[in-house]
């Protein structure tokens, strides 16, 4: 299912997950997206209802959670949904939002250096803190730069060759054998394509990972 990306022309200039220790929980819990054209509205996402929507005069730090302005969306999927560091507010507490409907405006109050969207995804309700993958979420690279969507459109049957030996076959595009390279040298594996026969070898790592890799990318 596609998704409104919040932002019109973005880019991600802080994926979800990144470490730091300035981080509540030791991690990135959201992404950052940043507006590339003149428009710097933020969009609804998902069909639901707000629940929260304040709006802090004055000065940086007037909120406690370094969120600023913000906007908090229980959404009809199940997922709660946070829109910060807004310029200003375009929606009041209480009111059914539809997709793509305007939430606000891109702005740096609150814990922020500069004008970006910090935009964060819970299963359930936010008091819980129960963060997701965003970037997933939306269906788009976890990745700093302009946004790319993880098509499904672009898939094709690849064999998968491990130590030497013959693995299977599995549903693959493009984008996501690029994720499975990168997890796989995260996890000191080597993932060799050769064109030619549409073949990745794997060397390192075990062979129950890569299951759960192929099982994950089946669809
Ligand atoms: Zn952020």
């Amino acid at each position: 299912m596609t998704k409104v990306i919040p932002l019109k022309y973005p880019r991600i200039s802080q994926e979800y997950g990144r470490k730091s220790a300035s981080y509540n929980k030791g991690y990135h819990t959201g992404i950052d997206l940043v507006a590339g054209g003149t428009d710097k509205g933020v969009y609804n996402t998902v069909a639901g209802t707000v629940v929260r929507a304040r709006f802090f005069p004055g000065a940086k730090g007037a909120d406690a959670q370094g969120w600023g302005n913000y906007v908090i969306i229980r959404q009809e999927d199940g997922h709660d949904v946070l829109y910060a560091h807004l310029a200003q507010i375009a929606v009041v507490q209480g009111q059914k939002v539809s997709p793509g409907d305007k939430v606000g405006l891109q702005g740096s109050t609150g814990n922020a250096t500069g004008p970006h969207l910090h935009f964060e995804v819970w299963a359930g309700s936010w008091e819980n803190r129960n963060d997701i993958n965003s970037a997933d979420y939306l269906g788009i690279k976890n990745a700093v730069g302009p946004v790319e969507y993880l098509k499904e459109d672009m898939v094709e049957e690849v064999k998968v060759v491990e130590k030497g030996v013959f693995y299977g076959a599995i549903r693959y595009n493009g984008k996501t054998y690029v994720e499975l390279r990168a997890y796989a040298s995260q996890d000191g594996k080597k993932v060799d394509w050769d064109e030619a026969t549409k073949t990745a070898t794997v060397t390192g790592g075990k062979l129950e990972e890569i299951k759960v890799i192929l099982q994950k990318l089946q669809k």
